[in-house]
């Protein structure tokens, strides 16, 4: 993993910026130098989002868009080409949680709405953008994965299987442009102290979790140009990549 950061010059994307881990990651890609393209639904968090890069001598584009509109996806890739005409790092990193429910009580709106915006919207952005990252010198994408993808714990079915599917899709894709500059890695954060956590997990203390700024930081280095892994798996908790193996 590269020890240092310089983004200067190069052009992000992250989705999920308006809180959480996104937010962080885009904070943090804008301190390294990069313009920030910052997309989530929440106005107010994009706005607090842009006042802080704002105030590291930074820059941010933002993006109100809610990821089930797949045009509003094709468009922005559109509005990126014309205006850079190629894409740095692709931070696919918005998610939901769903519900933690035994299977057969997962209604079936829920269900679809965690696949909508944790696999379809993902591949649809990676569609949108995967011209661009080639475009670029050296092309990162980091797809913001889950333990769950492999744990598959009890009641966390649907949420689970959307992490499994968004870590095949960075797989393929990774394996697609092996022979190129563009290095495609998913990452596992790890419990984090996010809404989205807390929601998992209301009885838990959320000062017994990292703060997202910290798990941001480690996931960084994942867009330096100088990185050569891809198609693994970015465990921050072990501080390494980790392998994909068939199972036994
Ligand atoms: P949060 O709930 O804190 O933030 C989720 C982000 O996704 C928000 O910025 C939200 O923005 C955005 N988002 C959700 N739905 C949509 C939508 N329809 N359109 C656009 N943006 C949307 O989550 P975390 O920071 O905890 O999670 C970030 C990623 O890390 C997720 O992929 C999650 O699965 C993964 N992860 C988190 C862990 C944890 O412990 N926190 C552990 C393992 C993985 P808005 O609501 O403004 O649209």
């Amino acid at each position: 993993m590269p020890s240092s950061t310089d983004l200067s010059g190069r052009i992000a994307l992250v989705t999920g910026a308006s809180r959480g881990i996104g937010y962080f990651l885009a904070k943090g890609l804008a301190a390294a130098g990069a313009h920030v393209i910052a997309v989530a639904r929440t106005v107010g968090g994009l706005e607090e989002l842009d006042d802080e890069i704002k105030a590291l001598g930074g820059q941010a584009t933002l993006v109100p868009l809610d990821l089930t509109d797949m045009a509003g996806i094709d468009r922005l890739g559109g509005a990126i080409h014309e205006r850079w005409g190629k894409l740095d790092v692709l931070v696919a990193n918005a998610g939901i949680l769903g519900v933690i429910s035994p299977i057969g009580h997962v209604e079936a709106k829920t269900f679809e709405k965690v696949m909508a915006i944790n696999v379809t919207a993902t591949w649809r952005l990676i569609r949108s953008v995967d011209p661009l990252l080639r475009a670029s010198d050296a092309g990162r994408a980091i797809v913001m994965s889950s333990g769950a993808a492999h744990s598959a714990r009890a009641f966390w079915s649907p949420y689970a299987a959307s992490k499994a599917a968004v870590e095949a899709l960075a797989r393929s894709w990774a394996d697609e442009t092996r022979n190129m500059p563009l290095r495609v890695n998913a990452v596992n954060p790890g419990a984090t102290r996010t809404a989205m956590r807390a929601q998992a997990m209301p009885g838990e203390d959320p000062n017994t979790l990292p703060h997202p700024q910290e798990v941001a930081e480690k996931i960084l280095p994942l867009a330096s140009p100088s990185l050569t892994e891809t198609g693994l798996i970015y465990d921050v908790r072990l501080g390494r990549f980790t392998h994909y193996r068939m199972p036994d």
